[in-house]
């Protein structure tokens, strides 16, 4: 029998870090250097195969604005069951944003079993050239052990680099938890 999962997955991280284009990317295979500055909540679905009896629907929610105060309203964040966190690593202060992100996250939500909500961090632009500390891979490793980070990809919503990747990683982990 076929299952069908619909599941609310949150896209957070500073302004201007590549949130609305992983989304287009990743939703409707486009990507526009145009900066667009709507206000408000966007939602984007992506409906995965993922295997012969299994269909995810994924419900990607976008923010424009709001993060400009670095925190979300609890009812942005409910129900939601996992999470991308972006930042770009051209510009380190969006990496230091990050754990004010998770912190928002994890006192906001938690899964159904009190435990935190599956978070995987992107290091976006990795087509461009890294600040300081986004280039040190192995403490981006230690980073999420550290933080609970389940993992981090390098990602490019350019390129279309390793977002299929991510997405799939956070996946898995929604899947282990249901
Ligand atoms: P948001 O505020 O987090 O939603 O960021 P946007 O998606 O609006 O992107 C901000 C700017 O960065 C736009 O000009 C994008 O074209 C650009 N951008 C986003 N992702 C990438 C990327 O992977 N590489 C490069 N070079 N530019 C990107
Ligand atoms: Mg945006």
């Amino acid at each position: 029998m076929q299952q069908e999962h619909l599941f609310k997955v949150l896209v957070i991280g500073d302004l201007g870090v590549g949130k609305t284009s992983i989304i287009k990317r990743y939703v409707h295979q486009i990507f526009s250097q145009h900066y667009r500055a709507t206000i408000g909540v966007d939602f984007a679905l992506k409906v995965l195969n993922w295997d012969s009896q299994t269909v995810i629907r994924l419900q990607l929610w976008d923010i424009a604005g709001q993060e400009r105060y670095g925190n979300m309203t609890r009812v942005y964040y409910r129900e939601a069951v996992g999470a991308l966190i972006v930042f770009d690593v051209t510009r380190a202060s969006t990496f230091d944003a990050v754990l004010k992100w998770k912190d928002d996250l994890d006192s906001k939500v938690t899964l159904s079993n009190g435990k935190p909500v599956p978070a995987v961090l992107l290091a976006n632009k990795s087509d461009q050239l890294r600040e300081g500390v986004c280039s040190q891979i192995p403490k981006l490793d230690t980073f999420c052990k550290e933080n609970g980070f389940v993992s981090w990809f390098e990602t490019s919503a350019k390129e279309n680099t390793n977002i299929e990747a991510a997405a799939r990683c956070l996946v898995q982990h929604i899947l282990a938890h249901e």
